[in-house]
């Protein structure tokens, strides 16, 4: 009887999974397998939340398939070799991965597969179009910019979907092995993780898609899918996804899967470059950063004076998340206006993220520090211009920093042009010494 383990990693769901589903298609049983890895499970408290709840989601789909899934800590390689040991094991599947700790994974689990003579196979499923299946015809490896990788990549065939399986046979008086204690998260408002809570958002979401195009700046209204982090574990399949907004008609739809665009965008940057999150892409492109440890700490903490920083600063603790315009603009103002190096936003940002991924957030951190993929790398973001144009209201900032919830309208944005004594009644600091100079803000 062919036996097959199925490693999961962040593709935790059970339909469109096609490692799951070739593995039910070739094996009389099937072994679902995930590896707690300790190293990995201290970086984001919030994200280790998300991953147990989803975990303990694809655990109760797996049951309501006759199966399970089977739990089990320590180092990922050797884990599932003992595994494969205890089942009698002919091979095992697994959906393939592009950063740099995940491509180790991945060799050091070939060799020990061929040294023990098992098969290895690797799947699509971690984004719309696999990294590498569009090139660039005149050589390069990957697609450097994104607007000819995008057009490249909405016309490639796309891989049908896989079935989802119905049922699942696991080899008898297997020990499944329980979860840990759902970790307590840092964000009080972060989203609940799972394939079940990813797919009711995407209805709900399907619902609204209509007019994204012209809400999903706004900032205020909260108006994009915020499904991120359910493709970011694998929660939802980015194909499926995708596909869903396709049978919509409209700008909305369409716009909404070019940001999908992006996100494979960036994976096949990662996998030509796994060194994102520490190395610039630029050749040339890393300036002499500052270090001035009290002006990160007042980024960090959303205390920098200028509202619309401290709203996205303040949103990102809160919730695990951002509004991408406010991602935009913090990280801006950390790496062009603060001059402080882009590689403590990506840690900072990576900490907190629900989403955080080495290649979106890598990526998008070096696209703004202009390290990156940027056409533009010497552009420049004005804050209060920004502010001033994607949350006119100044609902966004008072939504996020209570101390100035008296202060009405645009006027939010720039609490220092108060009269003082208006001024003198908030709780709410003026900018930073470096950045008291309001010709600052003028720059275009
Ligand atoms: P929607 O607007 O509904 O977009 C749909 C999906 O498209 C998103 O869920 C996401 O998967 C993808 N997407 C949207 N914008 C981008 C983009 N610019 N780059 C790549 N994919 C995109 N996204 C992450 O998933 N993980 C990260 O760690 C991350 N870090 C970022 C760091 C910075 C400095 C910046 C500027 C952007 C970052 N983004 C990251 C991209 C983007 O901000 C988020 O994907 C988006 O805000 C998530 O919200 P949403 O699901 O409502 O997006």
């Amino acid at each position: 009887m062919r036996t097959l383990i199925v490693l999961f990693t962040r593709d935790l769901r059970v339909h469109d999974n096609p490692a799951l589903a070739a593995a039910c298609a070739n094996a009389e049983r099937v072994v679902p397998l995930f590896v707690l890895d300790p190293t990995l499970g201290e970086l984001s408290p919030n994200r280790s939340r998300f991953l147990h709840q989803s975990l303990a989601d694809l655990r109760e789909s797996l049951r309501k398939r006759g199966a399970d899934l089977v739990i089990r800590t320590g180092e990922p390689v050797a884990e599932t070799m003992k595994l494969a040991g205890e089942v009698q094991a002919d091979g095992i599947a697994l959906t393939q991965d592009v950063s740099g700790y995940a491509r180790r994974r991945e060799r050091r689990l070939a060799q020990e597969c061929d040294r023990h003579r098992l098969s290895l196979r690797l799947f699509p499923g971690t984004t719309v179009v696999p990294p590498g299946e569009v090139r660039p015809s005149g050589g390069g490896g990957h697609y450097k910019v994104f607007s000819p990788y995008y057009r490249a990549w909405e016309s490639a065939k796309w891989r049908d979907e896989a079935t989802t399986p119905r049922k699942i046979t696991i080899p008898d008086g297997l020990s499944t092995g329980r979860l840990p204690a759902l970790p307590r998260g840092e964000s009080p408002d972060a989203l609940d993780g799972g394939e079940s809570e990813g797919q009711r958002r995407l209805k709900t979401w399907l619902r609204h898609i209509g007019p994204y195009d012209e809400l999903h700046d706004d900032m205020a209204a909260d108006s994009t899918s915020r499904l991120s982090a359910y493709l970011r574990f694998g929660c939802l399949s980015p194909l499926a996804v995708a596909n869903a907004a396709r049978g919509h008609d409209g700008a909305g739809p369409a716009a909404f899967v070019r940001q999908l665009g992006w996100r494979d965008f960036y994976y096949q940057v990662t996998q030509a470059f796994p060194k994102i999150s520490t190395k610039a892409y630029r050749k040339s492109g890393d300036s002499e950063w500052r270090t001035d440890q009290d002006a990160l700490q007042h980024w960090q903490d959303g205390s920098t004076g200028v509202p619309i920083v401290d709203a996205g600063m303040r949103q990102l603790q809160a919730e695990g998340f951002m509004h991408n315009r406010a991602r935009l603009i913090t990280a801006a103002f950390l790496t062009k206006h603060l001059g402080l190096d882009w590689r403590e936003g990506v840690q900072w940002f990576f900490r907190w993220l629900n989403d955080g991924d080495v290649a979106n957030n890598s990526g998008n951190w070096q696209w703004v520090a202009g390290t990156g993929n940027d056409t533009k790398p010497y552009r420049r973001f004005n804050p209060i211009r920004q502010a001033e144009r994607f949350d006119p209201d100044g609902v966004y900032v008072r939504r996020y920093v209570p101390e100035l919830s008296s202060v009405s309208g645009k006027a939010v944005h720039q609490p220092w042009r108060l009269p003082d004594t208006v001024r003198a009644g908030l709780d709410y600091p003026g900018p930073l010494e470096s950045h008291r100079d309001e010709a600052v803000w003028l720059r275009p």
